[in-house]
Order: C-alpha cells, then structure tokens, then sequence
C-alpha cells in the first residue's frame, strides 16, 4: 500500500463534542428505534449535548437497552412501547412525551425494517411489511409532530434516517430501497410545505456503521463482504460518533436554515463506480439461494 492508500483520517476521539455544551439544554427529542444501533448513537449525542430523550419502539427489551444508554450520560430519558404503522399509538407517545418533557422539538425517524431478500423471492407481506414501517411510519410520525407544532405555534425540526441506494436503487433490497427512495422524496416535499411554520425536515443518509445490534440477515449480509475496510473509498467504515455528530448538527441552531436537505455521511461509498466494469453476479448467487424456484 502507497502513502496515498491510508483513506479517510479517524475523528476526534468518542466523548468529543462537534457542538457547544448545553445546545439542545430544555429540548426534548424523540427517536424512533432510539434503543438499538444507530438510533441510539444518535439519541446519545444529544442527551450529551442537554437534551431531553424519548425513545419510542416496539420492544421492551430495546427500549431499556436505550435508557440505559442515555440515563449513562446523566439525562433525563422516557422511553414509550410504540409501533411506528399505528397513528394512534404515535399520538400516544407524543402524550407521553409531552407530559413528561414538553412537545418534543427534535424528531428523528429513524425506525426502519430491512432484511435482504432477491425481489423475486419477495413476498406481498414482506414488501408491505418493510414499506409499512420503513415509509408509513416515517410519514405518520412527521405528521404528528408538525400538526402539535403548527397547533402550538412552535419551531421544530425533523430528520429523517435514510439510505444511500434510495437514490440508486438496491439490488436484494427493492423493499427498503423503494421505501428509503419515498422517505428522501418526503425530506423535500415536507420541507417546503412546513418551513412557513418554521419546521425544518431533512434527511441523514449513513454508510457502513457496522453495530453489535444488526439484525442476523443485515449481519449475513455484511458477512459476505469479506474485508469491509478495505471495500470502502475511506478505507474504513464509518464510526457511530461521526453519525451522532451530524444528526446534533442538522437539528442545532447552527443550521437553521439548512431544510429539505439529505447529509449522507458514508465516505463517499456511495459514488464509487469502477474503471473496469466487474462480472456481474446475480443476488441470488451471491446470497447462495441456487436456483429460483416458482
Ligand atoms: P436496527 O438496529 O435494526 O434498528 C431498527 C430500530 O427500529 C429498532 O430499534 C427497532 O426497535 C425499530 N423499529 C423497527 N420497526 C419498528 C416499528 N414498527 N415501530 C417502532 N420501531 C420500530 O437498525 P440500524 O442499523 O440501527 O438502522 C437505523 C436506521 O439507519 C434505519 O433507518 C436504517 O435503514 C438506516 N441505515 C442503517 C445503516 C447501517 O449501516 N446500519 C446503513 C444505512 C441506513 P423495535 O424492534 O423495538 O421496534
């Protein structure tokens, strides 16, 4: 390897802050999926930053794994069984919320269903099922939050959690990406419709961030790539911190007037195209399915 080949730098180390002490000090934010992954890294950096945090889930088990995680940084956390296709169950969480911290002014859709399948072999109820959450979810909650907003005549901000084959499309994911491709779409319509009532909505888009919580499909997935450095541009994946940084930074006062915008924090993965064009292999040969069976 060349001097040339050492990829992107590593950040600052974890416990750093991007953002000054105390910027989201009285703010409460809620984060749908916030007690597993990436969710959670995101739900911690701003319960470091002063944060009040509701994290809202279907599962009590993630739900303490989440206030656990939070409660370490010395803040205040509420955590509320919640199923992201259920307006109902939505408006109750924001009640709870509400009750417990004030309107949240921070909302981080970050709740999604993925499982890598070959779109032939995809069932009705899986597509329903990923598109259900993945999109429906991520709209019903968006709608709550700005509906309490415009009602009580306060600013908010909402990011949605993305992904990068919304814009590609995803071969073994036509499910997730067709959903992800609908949630960008949002970032842009909701930005504008709801930016005269001073919400800001936009979208962060994360690469490669490997975590202990993957789901064993996502994992067998991953699994198959055998050096998962050494397939990024950064030549590294991404580090959870750099994704909590930039979640704190879109919903900061410092980017007020940043709305209908998609930050994709992934080393530039998601360009890279090759000089030579490699042997296509098709996904069912590189999930080891064999052949398709009708
Ligand atoms: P994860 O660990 O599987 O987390 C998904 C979370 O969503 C879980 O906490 C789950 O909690 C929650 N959830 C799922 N269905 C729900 C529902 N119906 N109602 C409420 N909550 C629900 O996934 P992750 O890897 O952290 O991914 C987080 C986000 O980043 C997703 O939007 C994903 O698409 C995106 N993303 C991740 C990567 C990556 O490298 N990991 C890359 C690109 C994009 P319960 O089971 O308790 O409901």
């Amino acid at each position: 390897m060349t001097d040339a080949q050492h990829g992107l730098p590593e950040p600052p180390p974890a416990g750093a802050r991007a953002l000054p002490e105390g910027t989201f000090a009285g703010v409460a934010v809620l984060v749908t999926g916030g007690g597993t992954g990436l969710g959670r890294a995101i739900a911690v950096e701003f319960a470091r930053l002063g944060a009040d945090l509701v994290i809202a889930s279907r599962k009590k088990e993630h739900l303490e794994q989440g206030e656990e995680a939070v409660e370490e940084t010395g803040a205040r956390v509420l955590t509320v069984e919640c199923d992201i296709r259920d307006p109902e169950g939505i408006a109750a969480a924001f009640d709870a919320a509400a009750e417990a911290f004030g309107l949240p002014g921070v909302l981080v859709n970050n709740a999604a269903a993925n499982f890598p399948v070959p779109a032939e072999d995809m069932s009705p109820n899986a597509w329903r099922a990923v598109v259900d959450i993945t999109l429906n979810g991520t709209f019903f909650c968006a709608r709550e939050f700005a509906r309490r907003h415009m009602a009580a005549g306060t600013p908010g901000s909402i990011i949605n959690v993305g992904a990068s084959y919304a814009w590609t499309g995803g071969p073994g994911f036509a499910h997730s990406a067709a959903a992800k491709a609908g949630v960008k779409n949002m970032v842009e319509t909701l930005a504008v419709e709801w930016g005269p009532y001073g919400i800001q909505v936009n979208g962060l888009v994360p690469g490669m961030f490997p975590h202990e919580d993957m789901t064993a499909d996502i994992r067998g997935n991953l699994d198959r790539t055998s050096e998962k450095d050494a397939c990024q541009p950064a030549m590294r994946v991404g580090r959870l911190r750099e994704l909590g940084w930039a979640a704190t930074f879109l919903a900061s006062p410092y980017a007020r007037f940043v709305s209908g915008h998609t930050l994709v924090v992934d080393g530039a993965n998601w360009q890279r195209r090759s000089l030579t064009n490699p042997p296509v292999v098709t996904v069912r040969d590189q999930m080891g399915r064999g052949t398709f069976q009708p």
